[in-house]
């Protein structure tokens, strides 16, 4: 449908230059004889002035401009359906190259606007609250379509993102190098150039990997889908938990490297009569105790085949003061896009809009 050919069939053996990190581009380089700066350059022409093809790339000799055009191409996911919310957000379905469907979530509030992105198509943690879960993991993204999905709804939004938020379908630290990989060119100054503090890892609680993130030296925000102050409930509603109980992960995260003035962020997704009393306000107190962070709270988002509810407003707010009460910040996250089924634990990628819309 006049889309590049290259979005479609590139060559096997071509790579995305979207994956390539600095390290790779540099190795690469020195292979071929350039000189480092020649990195720099390129970084610059693709992310600076998002110029997407190598012949126009003129402060480069023309060899290495052919080089360059025979090993990489310029793939992104391509936009499917945009569903925008009344609430102002915008939930895009993208399709990647084999077919496989991944939602990213673009949310507008005042001059904040944040991209939330997937890692996988599907998951495989198996959290029982969550409609992603209902999918099995289909695969991991690579890094490029991880980066893509930033790149593709750039070139859709005018308003522009200026945070990035790796909480949709997934479990990132389920797909570590290739989400790494996308973090390091997410805040890299010759990419895309994100302060440290705009982008956050939302993960269930892979302590192994949590432990080998804080040796990165990569100081993006992180949060953690708690959700349950008690093993028998979190073991249930989350079976990672039976691998890395709670004492485990909270362990892991006294050790995890906080800049000067960061906090980690818990996520706590309420579900009525499971984790909403005051007894669980009061243990969550006491388990967040001596750690940096804050605590979001998410009213349970429903879906389809949902058996939880989310509590009332009352209940919410009583388990709120609790925390209150004992000095932690504690945010409700208000469910931004839940029309479109766009909110916390909603992303399923199926497509809403007829087929026949695309042959209008
Ligand atoms: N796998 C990662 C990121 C994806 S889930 C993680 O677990 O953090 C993003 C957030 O949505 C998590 O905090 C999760 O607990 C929450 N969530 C999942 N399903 C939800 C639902 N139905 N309603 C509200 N929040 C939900």
């Amino acid at each position: 449908m006049g889309m590049p050919i290259y979005r479609f069939c590139p060559s096997l053996k071509m790579i995305n230059f979207f994956g390539t990190t600095e390290a790779h581009l540099n190795e690469l380089f020195t292979s071929w004889g350039e000189k480092p700066y020649r990195v720099h350059q390129v970084f610059n022409w693709v992310y600076n002035y998002r110029v997407r093809d190598f012949d126009a790339m003129t402060n480069l000799s023309k060899a290495l401009r052919s080089k360059l055009k025979e090993t990489f191409h310029f793939g992104l996911p391509r936009v499917v359906e945009t569903s925008p919310s009344y609430d102002g957000s915008v939930k895009y379905l993208l399709q990647l190259d084999d077919g496989a469907r991944v939602e990213a979530v673009w949310m507008p509030a005042g001059p904040r606007k944040t991209l939330c992105i997937s890692t996988q198509a599907g998951c495989r943690m198996a959290c029982s609250f969550c409609q992603t879960a209902t999918l099995g993991l289909q695969r991991n993204l690579s890094t490029a379509e991880i980066l893509g999905q930033y790149l593709a709804v750039l070139d859709d939004q005018e308003e522009g993102i200026t945070n990035i938020v790796v909480m949709g379908m997934g479990e990132p630290l389920d797909n570590y190098g290739p989400v790494v990989d996308a973090l390091r060119l997410m805040v890299s100054p010759q990419a895309l150039r994100l302060s440290t503090r705009r982008v956050t890892l939302s993960t269930s609680g892979l302590v192994d990997k949590i432990d080998r993130l804080a040796g990165e030296g990569l100081h993006v925000n992180l949060a953690i889908s708690l959700n349950a102050t008690d093993n028998t409930v979190r073991d249930r509603i989350m079976p990672i938990n039976r691998k890395y109980p709670i004492e485990t992960l909270l362990d892991s995260l006294k050790n995890f490297p906080l800049k000067a003035n960061r906090r980690l962020t818990f996520e706590y997704v309420l579900l009525e009569g499971i984790n909403d009393t005051d007894s669980d306000a009061l243990r969550l107190a006491r388990l967040l105790r001596g750690l940096a962070c804050k605590v979001n709270l998410i009213p349970f988002n429903a879906f389809g085949t949902s058996v939880y509810r989310p509590p009332g407003e009352d209940r919410i707010l009583a388990f709120q003061n609790i925390l209150i009460s004992r000095n932690y910040s504690v945010f409700i996250r208000k469910n931004r896009g839940s029309d479109i089924l766009g909110a916390c634990g909603q992303l399923a990628a199926q497509t809403t809009a007829s087929p026949l819309q695309y042959f209008n």
